[in-house]
């Protein structure tokens, strides 16, 4: 038999609210965050054609409610292993709720292995307990997640190069963050330097790839993106004009939102 070698991926939902990203290879199928409710996860991996009964694993970046929302309920209907960081399941909810023997604990910056798929967890700048992001190969392509980080640059950004697609937030506006109905002290926090990344900040990521000699990614896709205090549009334009190559071949750039699930790209 043949074996089929591609990485596809399908954001399930991203935004302030639910997060999950799905992934598979040629062996594996696995979730990134679970947001949604169990059942809306079910509900929007079938949409796109996948049973959630062939989940191999699902893995957590960080405790925050608007990633592990689903988690418990899941691992209960499904027998899946949750793998996460020691020290996000200590200290939160998921200690209470899922036993030990259902989880599979990583490392920062030490590269894991489900099947045929190659994670390396690489750390981030948010207000939660060792919060990671994700770079996820099989033996040919790579995707990497950068969602629910303050701040990136310098040398965090090796984490982002030779890769086909990257899934990176663009969670606010600054000055629609500053003039939104939101208080004072949320203001603050998404703003500082373990809240989320700007539209402004992301744009500087996205033309970094300007400088930067090896592959560049096939699809960008904006993230995490805030209903109040920013839009797709806003989003959208902030990697585009950030992107700003004439000598490169341009990324596809799309939107990812908590309506519905994306559909399932092939890289
Ligand atoms: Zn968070
Ligand atoms: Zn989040």
């Amino acid at each position: 038999m043949e074996i089929v070698k591609e990485l596809k991926f399908s954001v399930l939902s991203s935004g302030s609210k639910a997060n999950s990203l799905y992934i598979s290879s040629g062996q594996t199928k696995i979730l990134i965050d679970a947001g949604l409710s169990a059942k809306k996860t079910i509900e929007r991996l079938n949409s796109i054609g996948v049973s959630e009964g062939d989940l191999d694993a699902i893995i957590i970046t960080h405790e925050h409610d608007d990633h592990i929302r689903g988690v418990s309920v899941l691992s209960k209907l499904l027998d899946v292993p949750i793998y996460l960081t020691q020290a996000c399941y200590l200290s939160s909810i998921l200690s209470k709720t899922i036993s030990l023997h259902k989880v599979l604990f990583f490392d920062p910056l030490v590269r894991f292995r489900i099947n045929d798929l190659s994670l390396l967890p690489f750390p981030i700048y948010h207000d939660a307990v060792q919060p990671v992001g994700f770079r996820v190969s099989d033996n040919d392509k790579t995707l990497v997640l950068l969602t629910d980080t303050g701040t990136f640059e310098g040398e965090d950004l090796k984490y982002l190069y030779n890769c086909e697609a990257l899934i990176l937030e663009t969670n606010h506006d600054i000055p629609t963050l500053w003039s939104c109905s939101y208080p004072w002290q949320v203001k603050q926090r998404i703003a500082g330097p373990v809240g989320h990344l700007s539209n402004e900040s992301a744009s500087k990521i996205v033309n970094a790839y300007n400088k930067y000699g090896g592959n560049v990614p096939k699809i960008i896709c904006a993230a995490h993106i805030s209903e109040n205090s920013n839009s797709p549009d806003l989003a959208n334009y902030a990697l585009t004009s950030g992107w700003a190559s004439k000598n490169r071949n341009s990324p596809s750039f799309y939107t990812a939102g908590t309506a519905a699930a994306s559909d399932l790209f092939a890289l």
